[in-house]
């Protein structure tokens, strides 16, 4: 019997491995290709799970990527529900949970991460959620219809915009952030004010400055301890605080790893063969001034999947997209170009209190990035300001009257 094998083996159905099987066909590859996923699901979209999915506003059909038929038309084979445990760089296979070996002319990584989960007592009792996938949110959904008070521990964009939907069933849920402000680690303080602002407006408790001392509860959760020994009753508990790259079997293939999967411009990892791309890829960005970062966004899984593919088919191009990121909080859309890692300056265009402003952050004297909630003039004008690193001065950008791109015509 001949072992299994395909000339393009892609590990991971989310948005990055979706997108490379799509940009190889784009790219006319004729060779085999086949997706294995962990998720038993056809590829789909992962944001709205915190947003319309969860909500109710959004059915899963209405997620998918591509419709099922897609796949099979485009040859592109799909082995869901079955995750690759081994890589054997040398001999060009994988091995499954389900213990199958599969061969590859060329391996594309892209696995995501588990969501980072609390190690405090009681971390583990039935009632505390991730939201990572369709499963994730489908449990929380079980469970909201009995619950009523909610504790969300992590003030990112997935905490807030698990808030900002349950509000809408009118649950009474209190956010737990340990900085002393929400989206500490992407964005200025106007805009961490701005959204607190927004939430507790609409009946959110915040809590900053507040670290979990545990979970208290039998076997299900009844209340959220603070280290300053404040107890926050709570029926569920959503935790966002990030996730962990899920990198092991390539790492014990010898990948070099750090913070996520090594890769170079071309998404290549250091083994032979095999690329990475996603949330695991940590790569060099120009736009963190060429630090290794992840990027935790559909634009990287998307333009890095391109990447890989071209790089697959012998027409290579280094990955150089600027990054943007988006969220939607109530009837608030939140635009981001852009990293603002590192800003010297964040200037607000226009009054925060009005629901429609923006925040550009200057770096060395240049727009490394725009948030603009409401503001879709100052995103797409303020996109070839980031791309082009330009350099404008504080006091024009404070101009909120005049458009961006006036001002920069400026200079
Ligand atoms: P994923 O989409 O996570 O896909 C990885 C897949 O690989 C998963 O199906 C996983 O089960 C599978 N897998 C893992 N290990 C293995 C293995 N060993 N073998 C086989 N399969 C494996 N980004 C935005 O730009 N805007 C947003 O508004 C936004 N909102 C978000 C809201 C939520 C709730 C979440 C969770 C993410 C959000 N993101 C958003 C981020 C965005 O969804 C991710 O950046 C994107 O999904 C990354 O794609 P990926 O393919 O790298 O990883």
């Amino acid at each position: 019997m001949t072992a299994e094998r395909y000339d393009v083996l892609i590990v991971g159905g989310g948005h990055a491995g979706a997108a490379a099987a799509i940009a190889l066909r784009q790219e006319k590859f004729a060779g085999t290709i086949a997706i294995v996923s962990a998720e038993p699901e056809l590829p789909y979209e992962r944001p709205p799970l915190s947003k319309e999915y969860l909500a109710g506003e959004k059915s899963f059909e209405r997620l998918l990527i591509r419709p099922a038929s897609f796949w099979a038309e485009r040859g592109i084979d799909l082995h869901l529900g079955e995750g690759v445990v081994a890589v054997d760089a040398a001999a060009q296979a994988v091995r499954t949970d389900a213990g199958r070996t599969v061969g590859y002319g060329e391996l594309i990584w892209a696995t995501g991460g588990a969501p980072r989960r609390l190690t405090c007592d009681g971390h583990h009792l039935h009632g505390v959620h991730a939201v990572r996938t369709r499963a994730d949110v489908d449990r929380l959904l079980d469970e909201l219809a009995q619950a009523q008070r909610v504790v969300v521990v992590g003030g990112g964009y997935i905490g807030l915009e698990a808030a900002a939907a349950l509000t809408k069933f009118g649950k009474a849920v209190t956010l737990v952030e340990a900085l002393d402000r929400v989206l500490a680690r992407v964005a200025g303080e106007p805009l961490s004010r701005f959204y607190e602002a927004e939430h507790r407006a609409r009946g959110v408790r915040i809590m900053l400055g507040a670290t979990v001392a545990c979970i208290e509860g039998d076997e299900r959760v009844g209340g959220v301890r603070l280290a300053n020994g404040t107890l926050l009753p709570a029926d569920v508990v959503i935790v966002g605080i990030g996730i962990v790259p899920a990198v092991a079997p390539l790492e014990a293939a010898g990948a070099a790893v750090g913070n996520g999967v090594r890769v170079d411009a071309r998404c290549r990892t250091s083994l032979p063969h095999v690329h990475a791309i996603g949330d695991c890829a940590a790569h060099a960005n120009r736009y963190a001034d060429g630090a290794t970062i992840r990027l935790e966004s559909v634009q990287n899984a998307n333009d890095q999947a391109t990447t890989a593919a071209r790089d697959i088919v012998g027409r290579g191009a280094d990955y150089d997209a600027v990054p943007w990121f988006w969220s939607n909080q109530y009837d608030l859309k939140l635009q981001t170009v852009g990293l603002s890692a590192g800003f010297e300056h964040a200037v607000v265009r226009g009054i925060p209190a009005e629901r429609r402003f923006s925040v550009v952050y200057l770096r060395g004297g240049r727009v490394v990035a725009i948030d603009a909630v409401n503001a879709t003039k100052d995103y797409v004008q303020g996109r070839a300001l980031v791309a082009g690193g330009a350099r404008l001065s504080v006091a024009a950008l404070e101009d909120a009257s005049r458009p961006l791109k006036e001002i920069a015509a400026e200079g």
